[in-house]
C-alpha cells in the first residue's frame, strides 16, 4: 500500500471517531512514526501531505531530518538518555518522552533558542513495567517541579497504552490521561497549558480519538 493510501482511510477513520464523538478532524494531528521505514518512505510520506515525524531513535531523527524536504515538524517520542540530550535537541520540535528533572535540567543546559521546547510529560497510565513514565500520581508535583525551567513548555501529556486483542479495552487509559490533562490545566501554570494529548497508535489510535487525543502516533499502519 501507498502511504497515500493509507493515509486516506486513516483520515476517513479519524473524521469518523471525530464526528461519534462531537470533535472536529483537525484538532487532530497525525505523527508518522518512521522508526521502522526507510528515509524514501519517510519522503513518500511527506510528500503524501504529512508534515509531522516521529522518531524513537536519536540516530534515526539525525538520518531522517538529514535526508528529507518539504516542511516538517519533528517529534521525539522514545525514552531519552541524558547523554544523548545535546545530538537530539539540534533535531527536534516535540519532546514526548519527559520524565524526570535530571532530564529536565540537561535540556535546561543545552538548549539555545529563545522560545522553550514543546514538552509532553510521559504519564504510565497501566503500570506496566515495561514502560516508561511517571506514576499517575506523581505528575502534578512533577509539574509543579518544571516551573524552574524556563527551556521547557509542558504543551501536555503522553501515554502508551497495552498492546491488547481490543483496542476498546484501552479506553479506560486514555480516559485517565484525559482527567489527568484536566487537573493540570485546571491550576493554570504559565509553564504547562497542558493543551495536548498524545496517545493513541496503529492499534488503539480510534478508541484514543474518541476519548480525546489531539496527536497521534502511528508507525505501521501508515507507512509500514
Ligand atoms: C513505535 C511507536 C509508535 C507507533 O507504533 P505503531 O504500532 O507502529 O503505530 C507510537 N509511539 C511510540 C512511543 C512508539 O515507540
Amino acid at each position: 500500500m501507498t502511504v497515500k493510501e493509507n493515509l486516506h482511510k486513516i483520515q476517513e477513520e479519524i473524521n469518523a471517531a471525530c464526528q461519534r464523538s462531537g470533535r472536529e478532524p483537525d484538532q487532530v494531528k497525525i505523527i508518522a512514526v518512521t522508526k521502522y521505514v526507510t528515509v524514501e518512505r519517510t519522503q513518500e510520506a511527506i510528500n503524501a501531505g504529512i508534515t509531522h515525524i516521529g522518531e524513537n531513535r536519536v540516530e534515526g531523527i539525525i538520518e531522517k531530518a538529514g535526508g528529507v524536504s518539504g516542511p516538517t515538524v519533528w517529534h521525539f517520542i522514545g525514552s531519552l538518555q541524558s547523554k544523548k540530550v545535546r545530538k537530539v535537541l539540534e533535531n527536534i520540535d516535540y519532546l514526548h518522552s519527559l520524565d524526570r528533572l535530571s532530564l529536565a535540567e540537561e535540556i535546561q543546559k543545552r538548549w539555545k533558542v529563545r522560545e522553550p521546547l514543546k514538552c509532553f510529560v510521559q504519564v504510565n497510565v497501566s503500570g506496566e513495567k515495561s514502560k516508561s513514565g511517571l506514576h499517575p500520581n506523581e505528575v502534578i508535583t512533577f509539574i509543579q517541579n518544571l516551573k524552574q525551567y524556563s527551556a521547557i513548555e509542558v504543551v501536555g501529556l503522553m501515554t502508551m497504552a497495552p498492546f491488547v486483542e481490543d483496542p476498546e479495552d484501552t479506553r479506560s487509559i486514555f480516559k485517565q490521561l484525559r482527567l489527568l490533562q484536566q487537573e493540570v490545566q485546571a491550576l493554570s501554570f504559565k509553564h504547562a497549558p497542558c493543551t495536548e494529548l498524545s496517545m493513541g497508535m496503529s492499534n488503539d489510535y480510534i478508541v484514543a480519538i474518541e476519548e480525546g487525543a489531539t496527536f497521534i502516533r502511528v508507525g505501521s499502519s501508515l507507512v509500514g
